[in-house]
């Protein structure tokens, strides 16, 4: 696996690739690796002949500064597992190759509407924001044929669509299944900071939204979504949003037809840590 560390020598060296006739296949990521992660390069070594992963601590899609001062990294054991996953380019920034004139966000100028307005949106102003900055040039950085993202982050999958759009770029998103521990608990690089009785209440997240699938009814949501809180509630997880969307849209929806495709998304703190999950339903 090479690693590169200069957006100009990766631009370069992927330039060749893909006149050599190789399809590149991207997963962003900040790092500190699970096995989510790794399946998103299992996907993309599968469709392509290069491989790139990023480890980018995005510090402008952070609305909490002792979340990204606190978030894990783990680089030497990122790469081993990267080598062993059979990653054919890890891309290693600093902040000055991402954003050389800075990481303000002063300019905030993608127009996402109305999905920067709710959930993930309304809980963390501008993180979208910052999100679309980061990927806005590693997409021009690295001009995939491929994109890898993971279902987990429902919101930023859409948010990213989005963005392919307002930039023009053609890459081919492919939406990866959310890994899960054995007890359901969505692997996430922030449960490393869980403690261990904290890691053991976190599975409530995944006891929520299996709850919902099983007792969700066409009709009004308001009964099953304050059951749900209370599921949430018994594993002390303190909610900032238990909510039924439009899967296509995210509209919010208080009474569901049966037959719109939906998906119920969480957002909640155990203890310090904010943890997301979501599930598509009928699941
Ligand atoms: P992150 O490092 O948290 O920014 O995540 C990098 C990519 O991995 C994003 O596309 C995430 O959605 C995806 N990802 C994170 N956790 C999981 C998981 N448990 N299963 C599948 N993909 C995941």
């Amino acid at each position: 696996m090479f690693i590169i560390k200069l957006a100009k020598d990766v631009h370069q060296y992927l330039q060749n690739r893909r006149l050599q006739g190789h399809m590149v296949g991207f997963v962003p990521t900040m790092g500190a690796l699970h096995n989510g992660h790794l399946s998103l390069i299992e996907a993309s070594r599968k469709a392509n002949g290069i491989t790139v992963c990023s480890i980018f601590v995005n510090p402008t899609q952070f609305n909490d500064s002792e979340d990204f001062q606190k978030y894990p990294v783990t680089l030497e054991n990122d790469i081993c597992q990267l080598e062993k996953a059979g990653c054919d380019v890890l891309f290693l920034p600093s902040v000055n190759e991402i954003y050389p004139r800075g990481p303000e966000r002063k300019n905030l100028s993608y127009d996402l509407g109305y999905l920067e307005t709710v959930l993930e949106g309304q809980y963390r102003p501008g993180h979208f924001q910052g999100v679309c900055q980061v990927m806005d040039r590693l997409m021009h950085i690295v001009e995939p044929h491929n994109l890898y993202l993971g279902q987990k982050d429902y919101q930023q999958c859409m948010v990213i669509k989005k963005l392919l759009l307002l930039i023009g770029s053609h890459a081919h998103i492919n939406i990866c299944p959310t890994f899960r521990q054995p007890d359901g608990l969505a692997m996430s690089s922030r449960n490393m900071r869980l403690n261990e009785e904290e890691r053991k209440l976190a599975t409530g997240l995944y006891e929520c939204l299996t709850f919902i699938s099983k007792n969700i009814q066409p009709g009004p949501l308001n009964a099953v979504l304050k059951d749900a809180r209370t599921v949430l509630e018994s594993k002390k997880l303190l909610p900032d949003y238990i909510e039924i969307a439009d899967a296509g849209t995210l509209r919010l929806l208080d009474n569901w037809d049966g037959q719109t495709k939906i998906v119920a998304l969480i957002a909640a703190f155990m203890g310090k840590i904010r943890l997301i999950d979501n599930m598509v339903l009928p699941a």
